[in-house]
């Protein structure tokens, strides 16, 4: 195990290997969902701790160094610092994380459980937007482990045809750059699995011209005093601009999705003035309708009334007709 060999022990140390031309990963996402997993089987070792455990085993941020072909790559592997709770030392933590992938990361790989798009991984995302910014998406990759899972089937097919339609989004968000892993995979599956994610790292890489994703905190996170009084000072000066970025990126987000529920209401408000105009309209004919049976009816009962009006002497004269005739009848009869 190297987990911790290339890590910093501190946040800050001032002799950083040259970062010219090596390729920059930070894994982030949901605890458990196989990120330290997925760092090893791109380095090709066991250079980070990865096990399954009810709380989350990967304390610390740290990077491991390896290369491809040509390519030297650094992965930094993160603790719990996306979920709800948060890590216990959540600035230091995202701050060691800011100066392990400084000057800033060419790729993000959040990783998430294949057939396990919670409500926690869509918070874990939420959370990578809220600390590194929202422009991160653009750098970023959704890798998804136990693809094994998938049985042989489409990673695409599964992510768009699934019911869960925020995980649509939010590889559409990502720019429709995802790809599958299966971290038990040994030999040519193994290396196949890899080829296809640097295959995706290049693409990413070309579209970006090889630039890296950077943000006002990366130059305010690496800097060259490295004593610990500085360093103290230089924490809570992170700190606080930390949770003033984490703050607007919220707002943000919030602005974003008010923005969106606005567009929706303007898109659907032509509908709603329609159906409400035509649910009068029906109501007035309803009325309209209901008036006129009503004033039949009634036309009815007056002409029954009328005719019965007109029929009554006819038929009291009848009624009367009868018992004078029983009356004559009984008369002329013999005594
Ligand atoms: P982390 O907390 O996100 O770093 O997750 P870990 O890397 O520690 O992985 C958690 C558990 O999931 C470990 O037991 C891994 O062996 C397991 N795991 C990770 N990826 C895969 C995968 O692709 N397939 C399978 N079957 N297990 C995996
Ligand atoms: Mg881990």
């Amino acid at each position: 195990m190297d987990q911790n060999e290339c890590s910093y022990s501190g946040p800050y140390i001032k002799n950083q290997p040259s970062r010219g031309s090596e390729l920059r990963i930070i894994l982030v996402g949901k605890t458990g969902t196989g990120k330290s997993a997925t760092g090893n089987s791109i380095l090709g070792k066991q250079a980070f701790v990865s096990q399954l455990c009810a709380q989350a085993f990967t304390k610390t941020c740290s990077e491991s160094r390896g290369s491809r072909g040509e390519r030297e790559m650094v992965i930094i592997d993160t603790p719990d610092i996306f979920s709800e709770k948060g890590h216990s030392d959540l600035y230091t933590e995202v701050q060691r994380c800011y100066l392990l992938s400084a000057p800033g990361p060419h790729v993000l790989l959040l990783v998430t459980q294949l057939g396990r798009f919670t409500t926690q991984d869509q918070q874990a995302a939420q959370r990578v937007k809220e600390i590194f910014g929202e422009d991160a998406m653009k750098h970023t990759i959704v890798l998804f482990t136990h693809k094994e899972d998938l049985d042989g089937g489409s990673l695409m097919d599964y992510i768009y045809d699934s019911e869960n339609k925020a995980l649509g989004k939010l590889v559409a968000a990502c720019g429709g750059r995802a790809c599958g892993f299966n971290n038990r995979a040994k030999g040519s599956d193994q290396d196949d699995q890899v080829k296809e994610l640097m295959d995706l790292i290049e693409g990413l890489m070309m579209e970006k011209r090889g630039d890296h994703y950077t943000n006002e905190l990366y130059s305010l996170a690496t800097g060259s005093e490295c004593g610990p009084e500085q360093s103290e000072e230089r924490l809570k000066d992170f700190t606080g601009s930390l949770i003033k970025y984490m703050e607007i990126q919220r707002r943000r987000t919030t602005m974003a999705k008010e923005n969106c529920l606005k567009r929706a209401l303007m898109k659907i408000l032509p509908c709603i003035l329609i159906c409400i105009w035509l649910f009068v309209r029906l109501l007035i004919l309803i009325f309209c309708i209901l008036l006129r049976i009503c004033n039949f009816f009634y036309c009815l009962f007056c002409s029954m009334c009328n005719l019965f009006g007109s029929l009554l002497p006819i038929i009291l004269r009848k009624l009367m007709i009868i018992p004078r005739k029983t009356i004559g009848v009984e008369c002329k009869a013999p005594r």
